[in-house]
């Protein structure tokens, strides 16, 4: 079981999560619990991080962001044992859970879960804290990234081979879409990994990217629940599990969207040879992804316009980047704005019907919405589009493939 942020918000709500905990143990299961720190709480140690000024270290920021969830496992550990349950927290480094060092982001490389299950057999609740592990080299604490519980959790539920992994959230399942953009949207029974995998990048907040990666690789299977559910009565959530295992099997399961994106416009690219690796090859180094790209195939092939993407974090860096090689690359100007927003339609329905980003080009079109770029694979497709019209595009498409709820 794995409660976010929000479900172990203060001492109350963390009563709640103990219900939840002993309705399970009740039924007989052996329970590792994964937390993440109290809501706001990593956004505050983050704050002081950066508040200390410029020689940022990532090993001591890791040490003061890995604080929030070992104090949110100590709390629920405490209440669990005031219900007359048997429990006990474990840090990362306790257990021991291993990471490579790359901090602040850093990779689990193997869990020895056998300790904590010994302590299952003696009927204690596991309380894991999350986002956390250690390097054992340098002996220092690692986190996983922002949103990393989720990792965490899944991760655990492989190494101890678990019957289940419920992620309890502040929503009942995964959407359709955001409910807060479409109030049609209708919570899914179950959804791909592949599908969840693409719905997560591609901008559904529900779950951290990685931690579905490590489920589809080790065939976990997630349950998104509520944790607001009345713990003696919860209510259903979304299933995530093998393709095979999902009957009715629609062309499009859901609409993510990020606006999270910037756009930047290379103007008279010389048309030769090298000069995508000469913008591209720079951008990569600094570790900046670029996501869409498009090159117009030029009439006179001397020169081309290139558009490409990055995430609207990396849109100053990546500006600087380009504009100290402008003499290497060769450009005459570079336009760039963050006014843009990535829609997305998903489903492993794609593969086997065509036609499928068509309509939503002639819906999108009927709006009179321009569409800035366009990128396909398998079982999604993405557009880029003026962000003033996220809502409208998101619910005509949302319609168009027949997702309202009736
Ligand atoms: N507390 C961490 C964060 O806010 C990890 C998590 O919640 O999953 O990013
Ligand atoms: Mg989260």
């Amino acid at each position: 079981m794995k409660f976010g942020g929000t479900s172990v918000a203060n001492v109350e709500r963390i009563r709640k999560v103990a219900a939840h905990v002993k309705r399970e143990v009740d039924a007989g299961f052996e329970v590792a619990v994964v937390v993440s720190a109290m809501a706001g709480k990593t956004n505050e140690l983050v704050a002081w991080c950066q508040e200390t000024g410029s020689h940022f270290d990532n090993a001591e920021y890791d040490a003061v962001v890995a604080s929030g969830e070992l104090v949110a496992a100590g709390l629920l550990a405490l209440v669990l044992r005031d219900m007359g349950l048997g429990a006990r927290s474990w840090q990362g480094w306790q257990i021991p859970l291993l990471t490579d060092d790359a901090h602040g982001s850093a990779r689990i490389t193997k869990i020895d879960g056998s300790q904590l299950v010994e302590g299952l057999r003696r009927g204690d609740v596991a309380v894991v804290a999350g986002f956390q592990g250690l390097h054992a080299p340098t002996n220092r604490v690692t986190t996983l990234g922002r949103g990393g519980s989720d990792t965490s959790a899944v991760a655990l539920a492989a190494a101890v081979g678990a019957d289940r992994c419920d992620i309890y959230t502040d929503v009942d399942g995964v959407y359709t879409t955001d409910p807060r953009v479409v109030p049609k949207a209708r919570r899914l029974d179950r959804v791909s990994f592949e599908e969840m995998l693409e719905m997560a990048s591609l901008g559904a907040k529900v779950l951290q990217v990685r931690s579905v990666e490590v489920a589809m690789v080790h065939r976990v299977k997630l349950y998104v629940r509520s944790s607001f559910d009345d713990p003696a009565d919860p209510k259903l959530g979304t299933l995530i599990c093998d393709e095979e295992d999902i009957v009715e099997q629609q062309v499009v399961t859901g609409i993510a969207f990020s606006r999270d994106e910037a756009q930047i416009t290379l103007r008279e690219v010389a048309d030769k040879p090298g000069v995508a690796a000469a913008i591209f090859g720079p951008l990569a180094e600094a570790s900046i992804n670029v996501d869409m790209i498009i090159q117009v195939v030029s009439e006179d092939s001397t020169t081309t316009d290139i558009t490409f993407t990055v995430s609207g974090a990396d849109f100053g860096r990546a500006k600087e980047i380009i504009e100290a090689r402008r003499d290497a690359i060769g450009y005459a100007r570079l336009n760039g704005t963050q006014d843009v927003v990535k829609i997305s339609a998903i489903g492993v329905g794609m593969r086997s019907h065509s036609g499928v980003a068509a309509r939503a080009f002639k819906a999108l079109a009927a709006k009179g919405i321009n569409i800035r770029a366009i990128t396909t694979s398998e079982i999604k497709f993405s557009m880029l589009i003026d962000e003033a019209y996220t809502e409208l595009a998101v619910r005509t498409l949302h319609s168009l493939y027949g997702l309202d709820a009736r």
